[in-house]
C-alpha cells in the first residue's frame, strides 16, 4: 500500500509492460480466458480505487482550483468518461460510507463501478437488501441485477408515493429541429409510462419481425417510432402486456422488499396501477413466485359488455356516499379479484379514480349492498419501510 501512495508509477509500469507485450492473437484460448478474468478483477479493483479517490477529490475541492464546473466534470475529464459515469461514481463514493457490506465487496474487487452504483442506490433506500443484492451481483447479469435494484427501491420508497411525486412534475414537450423534424421529450411517472412503453416496444418488435421476413431491416428505434405513430393511425397490431406481480404483493396491494411488480422488461409499476390497467383489460397480471409464473389473475377484462352496461345504469356516479363524480369511473371488485371476488353484478361497483385508489391501496372498503353502501376505513395497513427498526 505505501508504495502506491509514494510512487504511483510503480503501479502503472508493470501494467503498461503487460499490455505492450500482450499478443492476444497468439494466446491459447484457455490462457486468454484466464487472463481476461484476472484483468477484469484488476479493472474492478481500479474502479474501487477510482471511487474512493473521486470521493476524496470532491471533498478537497481541488476540482475548483483546476477550473472544472463540478467534481463530476473533473472526474469525467480525467477518466475520459461520460459525465453520467462520473456522477454515478461520486454518488457511490458518498453512499458506501453508510453501507459497510457494499464497501467491503467493492474494495475486495467483487463489484464493478456499474454494479456498485446500482446496489448502493438500492441499499441506501433499504439497507437490509445489501446482502441479497451482493449475492445476486456475483451470479447474475448486470441487466437482471438492475431490475432487482429497481424493485428494492420501488418497494422501499412505497411505490405509489414515488409515482405521485414524479407525476406532479410530469411533462411532454415537442419542438422542431431546423429541418422541421419533430422531437419529443417527456418525463412521466413509471405507472403512467410503463404500459405505454410496453405497448410501443411490443409493436416495435412485431414490426421488426415483419421487416426481417421481407429483408428490409432498419434499427429497432426506427420501428419504435413507427409503433408510436401506429397508436393514432389505427394500423397497430393487438398487443398483450404482461405484468409480473408477486402473489403476496397482489394480496397486500403494494410491494415490500424482495417482491416484484413489473412489466416484462420495463420499469416497475405499482401494484395498484397494474390492477387498474388489468380491470380495464389493458394488461394481463401474472402471479409470480420468484422466476415462475403461478397463474394468470383474471381481472375485470372478463366483465361482459352487457354487465358493463347494467353497471353503468345502476351506478351512474361513484358509489361512495357523498361522491358525485360521474366521469372517468372505474369498475371495482368489492371483494378483490385477487381474493377470489367474482365478476358478478353483486360484487362490482363503479368508483371514481380517487376512491378506487383509496380502496385498492389505502385500506378503505365498501360494506353493505348496491344502493346502500357504507364507506369504511379498513384495519390498519402496515406501510412502514422495511428498514425501520421495530
Ligand atoms: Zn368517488
Amino acid at each position: 500500500m505505501p508504495f502506491m501512495c509514494e510512487r504511483p508509477e510503480d503501479f502503472v509500469v508493470p501494467m503498461r509492460e503487460f499490455v505492450t507485450l500482450l499478443d492476444a492473437s497468439r494466446l491459447h484460448p484457455q490462457r486468454a480466458t484466464e487472463l481476461f478474468e484476472k484483468i477484469s478483477e484488476v479493472a474492478r479493483l481500479a474502479d474501487a480505487a477510482l471511487t474512493l479517490l473521486a470521493g476524496c477529490v470532491e471533498e478537497t475541492r481541488v476540482w475548483r482550483a483546476a477550473g472544472s464546473s463540478s467534481a463530476a466534470a473533473w472526474v469525467a475529464d480525467r477518466m475520459g468518461a461520460p459525465l453520467g459515469h462520473a456522477t454515478a461514481m461520486l454518488n457511490t463514493a458518498d453512499r458506501i460510507s453508510e453501507l459497510p457490506l457494499v464497501r467491503e465487496a467493492l474494495l475486495a474487487g467483487e463489484l464493478s463501478a456499474v454494479q456498485a452504483d446500482e446496489i448502493s442506490a438500492a441499499a441506501i433506500a433499504d439497507a437490509d437488501a445489501q446482502e441479497t443484492l451482493l449475492s445476486h451481483a456475483a451470479t447474475e447479469s448486470v441487466a437482471s441485477l438492475r431490475e432487482r435494484c429497481r424493485d428494492v427501491r420501488a418497494a422501499a420508497i412505497g411505490d405509489e408515493n414515488a409515482n405521485e411525486r414524479i407525476r406532479r412534475g410530469r411533462y411532454l414537450r415537442h419542438w422542431q429541429d431546423r429541418d422541421n423534424a419533430v422531437r419529443i421529450d417527456a418525463r412521466m411517472a413509471p405507472d403512467d409510462a410503463a404500459p405505454l412503453i410496453a405497448v410501443i416496444d411490443a409493436r416495435a418488435h412485431a414490426l421488426s419481425a415483419e421487416a426481417r421476413a421481407s429483408r428490409q431491416l432498419e434499427t429497432f428505434e426506427a420501428y419504435a417510432a413507427d409503433a408510436l405513430t401506429s397508436l393514432v393511425d389505427g394500423s397497430s397490431v393487438k398487443t398483450v402486456v404482461n405484468v409480473h406481480v408477486s402473489g403476496s404483493a397482489l394480496d397486500r396491494g403494494h410491494t415490500i422488499a424482495g417482491e416484484t411488480s413489473r412489466i416484462d422488461g420495463v420499469t416497475p409499476i405499482s401494484v395498484g396501477a397494474a390492477k387498474r390497467l388489468a380491470i380495464n383489460g389493458f394488461v394481463k397480471i401474472l402471479e409470480t413466485d420468484g422466476a415462475d409464473v403461478r397463474r394468470v389473475v383474471h381481472a375485470g377484462r372478463s366483465i361482459p359488455a352487457r354487465l358493463r352496461t347494467v353497471l353503468e345504469v345502476r351506478d351512474p356516479t361513484c358509489v361512495v356516499p357523498g361522491c358525485n363524480r360521474r366521469y372517468g369511473l372505474e369498475i371495482d371488485h368489492v371483494t378483490p379479484f385477487a381474493l377470489g371476488g367474482p365478476a358478478s353484478l353483486e360484487n362490482l361497483v363503479r368508483l371514481c379514480r380517487y376512491h378506487h385508489s383509496q380502496k385498492t391501496l389505502h385500506g378503505w372498503r365498501l360494506e353493505g349492498e348496491p344502493g346502500n353502501w357504507i364507506w369504511k376505513r379498513g384495519p390498519h395497513r402496515d406501510r412502514s419501510p422495511p428498514a425501520a427498526g421495530g
